[in-house]
């Protein structure tokens, strides 16, 4: 089933979704984690009209879930949901930056939570630059902690996670070069 995104819901100035992703369609190619070219810090898009289909139609889940107040927003959270997961009954948790966001209550209240409803959790984080971005599953990670609502332990395994993706993975370059066809 199409998800629609809530009405009033802005981006609000971020532009993460113009850097992070890989995208190969036929206007317009870049790696991960690079800025599009067509992208101006702060202005948003500056061939918006004639911006290519895959940016037309991606919203973070942001905009999917009412549940999730204004401190999930990404220029507020650091964190970008990827909406994609959804399909799969699973959130990814794009984790931008560590903003004091991921050391709240509500932070670890709603994870918990959707570790309780047995949705899939992960963490996600970026390489260095034009390199694709790596996950991890934290759900057997943190299912104890969230049975006891024990909060600081929550805190320390989210902790733990983030540092163990940023320090063990190989990041595996991203090769693809940056190439736009696209006029204003
Ligand atoms: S990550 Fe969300 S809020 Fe940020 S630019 Fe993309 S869709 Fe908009
Ligand atoms: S074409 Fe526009 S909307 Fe698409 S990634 Fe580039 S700046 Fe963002």
């Amino acid at each position: 089933m199409a998800l629609s995104p809530i009405s009033g819901r802005d981006c609000d100035g971020c532009t993460a979704c113009c850097a992070f992703p890989p995208i190969h369609s036929e206007e317009l190619r870049k790696p991960a984690n690079t800025l599009c070219v067509h992208c101006v810090e702060g202005g948003g898009c500056s061939v918006y009209s004639a911006r290519p289909t895959v940016c037309r139609g991606f919203y973070c889940g942001w905009f999917f879930l009412p549940e999730l107040g204004p401190e999930w927003h990404p220029n507020n959270s650091g964190i970008v949901l990827r909406s994609e997961s959804f399909e799969d009954n699973a959130v990814t948790l794009l984790i931008l930056r560590l903003s004091p966001f991921l050391v709240s209550e509500e932070f670890a209240a709603t994870v918990g939570g959707w570790i309780e409803a047995d949705i899939g959790v992960e963490f996600e984080r970026l390489g260095p630059p034009a390199h694709l971005p790596a996950k991890m599953r934290i759900n057997e990670l943190l299912v104890d902690a969230v049975a006891a609502r024990d909060l600081r332990e929550m805190q320390k395994l989210f902790a733990w996670s983030l540092a163990h993706i940023d320090n063990t993975h190989e990041w595996e370059a991203d090769s693809t070069p940056m190439l736009s066809h696209l006029r204003a």
